[in-house]
């Protein structure tokens, strides 16, 4: 009841929330940003003529307090691009982060900021030993979602997870709340006060996810126009003191800039004798959970299916590969965790699925290792990475918004994020699981 209670008022606010505080026309462009020895980054800021100047730390030193901002599927080559033009030059040039495959929220975090395994691949899962789908929106209203997805519990502050469930029907409204508490809670950090959100005074973690809607819903402009704006804000926030922090940028995925349609996935399984279902109880039904619009798909099938019902999927248009684990034989030298070979097979019938170029694919065949070696709770038995162009997902979903942009898939343009520090150069591609240690979160 409670809880009901605090998403209400969760929801008035989202509705009340008035536009994030802008800079009046000609601000920034009074506040002094200096790049002293020319290497790229912004040195100092003087923000009026009488203030006194906030230093960067130098690079590669360890500063006392340490902001870190998620934002939800940017793609590396949208924040090259703007930091290329200009913008974002508090920051060394970005690295590539690659997401893990599948290449979905929960499973980037969990990788990145190194949590326990979520539940499932998305927030509505499936778990084989209940038989049963688990989570979904309604926990979001609950808050069971934390446990869900145990990568959560590092943010300091993420948006009410009622706005989460709003943000394709709201998406102005919700970027908008998001932006300006975001703003709120960076300003008072540098001013030095008291911590408003964080478990203490020396890490800020913040997570912006309404990005994530805003790319699947208006495609590249959408994100590039929001960025802009995120940007504006981590000025005044870094000319405001801020910039004496560590500051990291990061976002767990990248967003295709295709727009896409539902892959067909009943008739798949159909043409080859399987039968798409809620539950697994015959040997020939195969499980697959539709949440998100998203560019892969996971399938509960029976044991000794998964080759089958790979390959059935892959027959369809739109389906790129498709992964699974094969254990060793009964017997076989060398046991445990990491004795598991990885099926697979695509659309071409290739002799080595995964022989692909690194720039479209980049390590892909860690990145599907890992899949089934560091799995959620409630590993799936086939994973399937579609065509750009194609996603999976909630049918009803997918008639009430158009998809301009996805994730997903192992496909690069899915798959890479970027990472920025203010304080390190750091490597020109990062591994989501090697990501943590560019961070700065000693106390975690
Ligand atoms: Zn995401």
């Amino acid at each position: 009841m409670r809880r009901a209670a605090l998403a209400l008022a969760a929801l008035a606010t989202l509705a009340s929330s008035p536009a994030a505080c802008r800079w009046a026309p000609g601000e920034r462009s009074r506040v002094v940003e200096v790049d002293e020895d020319g290497d790229g980054r912004i040195d100092f800021w003087r923000p009026r003529p009488e203030a006194s100047e906030v230093r960067a730390p130098a690079q590669g030193t360890d500063p006392p307090r340490t902001v870190v901002l998620a934002i939800d599927a940017i793609p590396y080559e949208l924040f090259a691009e703007l930091q290329r033009e200009g913008r974002f030059k508090a920051f060394f040039p970005a690295s590539r982060l690659v997401a893990p495959f599948p290449s979905l929220t929960n499973i980037g975090f969990t990788a990145i900021l190194r949590t326990r395994p979520p539940s499932g691949y998305e927030d509505l899962y499936f778990d084989p030993a209940r038989d049963a789908f688990i989570g979904g929106v309604r926990d979001r209203l609950t808050g069971e979602y934390k446990d869900i997805a145990p990568f959560h519990e590092q943010f300091d502050w993420e948006e009410p997870r009622l706005w989460g469930a709003f943000v394709f029907y709201l998406p102005d409204r919700v970027r908008e709340a998001e932006l300006l508490r975001i703003e709120e809670i960076l300003m008072q950090f540098a001013r030095g006060g008291a911590d408003p959100v964080g478990r203490n005074d020396a890490e800020l973690v913040l997570y912006m996810g309404s990005t994530d809607a805003v790319g699947h819903v208006g495609g590249r402009e959408a994100l590039t126009k929001h960025l802009l704006r995120v940007d504006d804000v981590l000025a005044r926030f870094l000319a405001a003191g801020g910039g004496r922090d560590r500051v990291v940028l990061l976002s767990d995925h990248g967003m295709s800039e295709t727009p896409s349609r539902l892959f067909d996935l009943e008739t798949a399984l159909d043409r080859a004798g399987f039968r798409l279902a809620a539950t697994g109880k015959e040997t020939r039904d195969v499980v697959a959970p539709a949440y998100g619009l998203v560019g892969s798909i996971q399938l509960f099938t029976s044991p000794g299916q998964e080759e089958a019902v790979a390959r059935a999927v892959v027959a369809q248009k739109g389906a790129d590969f498709a992964v699974w684990r094969e254990e060793p034989p009964p017997g076989a030298v060398g046991t445990g965790h990491d004795a598991f070979s990885v099926g697979a097979v695509d659309a071409a019938d290739s002799p080595d699925p995964l022989d692909r170029p690194f720039d479209t694919y980049p390590m892909l065949r860690e990145r599907v290792r890992q899949a089934f070696a560091d799995p959620p709770l409630n590993p799936a038995h086939v994973l399937v990475s579609l065509e750009d162009g194609w996603h999976y997902g909630s049918a009803l979903f997918d008639r009430a918004v158009e998809i301009r942009g996805t994730h997903g898939s192992a496909r690069g343009s899915s798959s890479v994020g970027f990472l920025a520090s203010n304080v390190d150069r750091t490597p020109a591609w990062i591994a989501a699981t090697d990501a943590f240690p560019w961070l700065g979160l000693d106390s975690r």
